[in-house]
Order: structure tokens, then C-alpha cells, then sequence
């Protein structure tokens, strides 16, 4: 199957920072589940599939660097709550999750991030109740019915009340199961392979929910399988605080003491990092999954992805859990974190084409994944947007970055995973919205009622 794409604004992001090569006018050839060919002008030889995309801009798929995708079924609640004040009204709710509610969910939530551009998804699920079913098969289901690239963190939690923890004792594990659990999900789902849409990694929830031996031999346990390791860090002064009076240590150095810096981690939020954590993240290859709206919501401060970018510290966004972020796109965060960047560092600080590499190319790098998605190149998968521009919500706007990024989000002509259709004129084609909304609702009132 060979599709031509042309008449269009490309942007290849294909540079060490920015949007790297653009074309006013140019093409792009898709050649079953990879990139042939992207250039200027017309594409030569024959078609399957002919798009005519006048008016519109081509971009990498973005890539979703942090989130939970059961949080879908618990949006609205504590709309005004620091992260623990939040996590304690939340816990309750979250003890009822089972498979058809998580489901539900990841449904809805995909739908979303798919219909706003993202080609790749990072889940971190780390509420097993103990009576909840297979919950994280059914996310992974729903991926697969979305057809978006998953990345799927099975999180875990060892640290309930009765340990000096936030979370019920109802939804933690041992931390022999936690393990064992984790090592089960990744023999049974984790795919290697470049072309891969299921990948697994190992991520226990957050330092203050977990024990320093599951952190630690999480990290071992990951090493052993391969697979990519992720957790919360750094997202509160509360947990700082917590961190020294406990640890006598901030959490960026406890993390180094526990084995989760290094090039194969990505840690969610990454705000209160010194000058000292910093270089150190950078020194590792550290990765971080920025969640400007999530961080705006809770109040949580503004993370210093310039600083983390220049030390050498790859940076990608995050729509994180619906529950601290009821848009749930990843679409609106690349605006955010323009804007945020701006409010700490002055209007210089960050361009509009800034924010489309963090939410492409530095999202790919995050995931280990910088040789096979976040561009348009030869040669990689073919995960691509096709913005409209020509609407009036951008109608007059010169440069298609700038309307892409400070404007509206655009409506989708066409969004590729491989090569595969995700998103058609706006419709995701794996999904009945309607249905996909009504299952939600029931979700939704189901948890409800439990809590
Ligand atoms: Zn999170």
C-alpha cells in the first residue's frame, strides 16, 4: 500500500531541537508501515492512495509521554486540591476500578489523544484492587481497538495507609506480588521490535506511595527484562518535604541512590529539581514527561524543561491522568508548555516549534524510541498528523507551526500509525463515539456509587 500525501505544509522535526526541515508546499510517500520519502513539491510515482492536502500541515504523530488512562472515569473530582489533598480524595474512588470500568475509560481516553494528534501513548497503571480482574489487559485492549502505539507501565504500590502511605491498604500490593505481577506483564505483552505497538515498562507509582526495596528492585528487575523503567519524581514541595524528613535526601537523590537515574528512566513531572539534580539528570540521560496542564491544575509549580533540555536531559510531554487534567489531549499541552516556559523565563524562552519537538521528537527520545517514531523520515515508522489549517480558526495565520501550536487545535484530515488509519476527517475508526461516551458515563456512575 503506497499513499501520497501532497499539496501540503510539512514539518519534519527532524533536528536535534525545533521543527528541523520544513517545506512550504511538499509531500510525504508512505510505503506500508514506513516513511518513504518526504520532500518539496510533488511525490513521483504511482499511488494506492492520493491525498490532496492543500491547506493543511504534516507533522510527526505526537507522542504522550505520561499518563493514566483510568483516571477517564473519575474526571471532576477535587477541583481544587494539592497533589496529596488530591491523591487522598481520589484513592477511595479509585479502589473500585475493574476490568469493564478501566476499559471504559482507556476507550475514552485513547479516543481523545488520538482525535488530538498522538500516534503514541504512554499508560501508567498502578491501582490493582484485589478483586478488579485482569485491569490492565483491558487498557491494553483498548489500545488496540484505538490503534495507537502503547507503552505500557505496570505500576505498583507497596505502601498503604497502614505504612505511613496515602492509599488504602485495599489497592497496594506485596511487594513480592508487585514484582511478580510486573515480571508477568512484561512476558506476556512486552514487544521489542521496532515496528512494535505494545511495549512494556516497569514503574512503581511514586517514592512516598512505594517502599525503597520495590523501587530498587523494580530498577533490577527492569534491567533483567530490558524494558524501559518510569515513575513520578519531583512533582510537589510536599513530597520534598516528606523525602528529607524521611530519606534526609531530596527525591532526585534518593532516586540516584535507588538506581532510577540513568538513560533507560523517565521520570513524570520533574518540577523542583536544583541546579545540582539537573546536571546530574542530564549527566544520565534522564528522561522527563513535562504535564504543564496537570502541573497548572494542581498548582504543583512549573518544571524548568529549558534548563533540563540544555544539560542534556530528554524532555517529552504529558496529557497525565484525566483526573487532574479533564481535556485529556495531548494537543492543547504543546500551547501549555510554550506558555508556561514563558511565564518562568521571559517570552523568549521557548518558540511554538519548541513545543512541537517536545511533544515529537523529544516524547520519541523519552521512550527509547528516537530511531523509529517522532519524525518524517525515510525510514520510520509511518506515524503522521494531517492538520487542517483551512478552516476560520486559522484562517490568515502565515506560518502553519505558529497556528498549530498557539491556535486552536486544528481538526484532523488524517492521522497514521504505521502506516494505518487512526483518525478519518475527525472520526476514529476504531471506535463508536457514541457508544464509547454512554459506556463511559456508566463507568463513571458505577465508580461513583462504589465510593
Ligand atoms: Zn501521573
Amino acid at each position: 500500500m503506497r499513499i501520497v500525501i501532497e499539496n501540503a505544509a510539512i514539518a519534519t522535526v527532524d533536528g536535534e531541537s525545533e521543527a528541523g526541515t520544513e517545506y512550504e508546499n511538499g509531500h510525504v510517500v508512505v510505503n506500508d508501515n514506513v516513511i518513504e520519502a518526504v520532500g518539496p513539491g510533488k511525490a513521483d510515482g504511482p499511488a494506492d492512495r492520493r491525498i490532496d492536502a492543500s491547506g493543511c500541515l504534516v507533522t510527526p504523530g505526537f507522542v504522550n509521554t505520561h499518563h493514566h488512562l483510568y483516571q477517564w472515569a473519575t474526571r471532576g473530582y477535587a477541583q481544587q486540591a494539592t497533589l496529596f489533598e488530591w491523591l487522598v480524595e481520589l484513592y477511595p474512588v479509585w479502589a473500585g476500578i475493574d476490568e469493564p470500568i478501566t476499559h471504559a475509560a482507556a476507550v475514552a481516553g485513547l479516543t481523545r489523544l488520538a482525535r488530538t494528534g498522538c500516534t503514541t501513548a504512554a499508560d501508567h497503571h498502578y491501582v490493582f484492587p484485589r478483586d478488579g480482574g485482569d485491569v490492565f489487559g483491558a487498557m491494553i485492549e483498548a489500545a488496540r481497538q484505538v490503534g495507537i502505539r502503547m507503552h505500557a507501565v505496570r505500576g505498583s504500590m507497596d505502601r498503604g495507609e497502614s505504612q505511613g502511605g496515602l492509599p488504602p491498604d485495599s489497592i497496594v500490593e506485596s511487594l513480592d506480588g508487585a514484582l511478580a505481577g510486573t515480571a508477568e506483564a512484561i512476558d506476556r505483552f512486552h514487544d521489542p521490535s521496532p515496528d512494535s505497538f505494545l511495549r512494556v515498562a516497569v514503574g512503581p507509582c511514586s517514592p512516598f506511595s512505594v517502599s525503597d526495596d520495590l523501587m530498587s528492585e523494580a530498577a533490577k528487575l527492569a534491567r533483567d527484562k530490558g524494558v524501559r523503567l518510569h515513575t513520578h519524581l519531583a512533582e510537589t514541595l510536599d513530597e520534598e518535604r516528606q523525602c528529607l524528613d524521611e530519606h534526609g535526601c531530596t527525591p532526585a537523590q534518593l532516586a540516584d541512590r535507588l538506581g532510577w537515574l540513568g538513560d533507560d528512566v523517565w521520570l513524570a513531572h520533574g518540577i523542583h529539581f536544583d541546579d545540582d539534580a539537573i546536571a546530574r539528570l542530564g549527566a544520565t540521560g534522564t528522561g522527563v514527561a513535562h504535564c504543564p496542564t496537570s502541573n497548572s491544575r494542581l498548582g504543583a509549580g512549573i518544571a524548568r524543561v529549558q534548563d533540563l533540555v540544555h544539560a542534556g536531559s530528554p524532555v517529552g510531554l504529558g496529557a497525565d491522568g484525566a483526573a487532574s487534567n479533564e481535556d485529556g489531549s495531548l494537543g492543547i499541552e504543546l500551547r501549555q508548555a510554550v506558555y508556561l516556559a514563558r511565564l518562568k523565563k521571559g517570552p523568549h524562552s521557548a518558540t511554538a516549534r519548541d513545543g512541537l519537538w517536545l511533544a515529537t521528537m523529544g516524547g520519541a527520545k523519552c521512550l527509547g524510541r528516537a530511531n523509529e517514531i517522532g519524525s518524517l523520515e525515510p525510514g520510520k515508522q509511518a506515524d503522521l498528523a494531517v492538520w487542517r489549517l483551512d478552516t476560520m480558526a486559522h484562517a490568515g495565520i502565515a506560518d502553519p507551526v505558529a497556528a498549530l501550536v498557539l491556535g486552536e487545535l486544528p481538526p484532523l484530515k488524517l492521522l497514521l500509525a504505521g502506516g494505518s488509519t487512526v483518525v478519518e476527517d475527525g472520526v476514529c475508526q476504531g471506535v463508536d463515539e457514541i457508544e464509547a461516551a454512554a459506556a463511559l458515563t456508566a463507568a463513571s456512575k458505577r465508580l461513583a456509587e462504589y465510593s
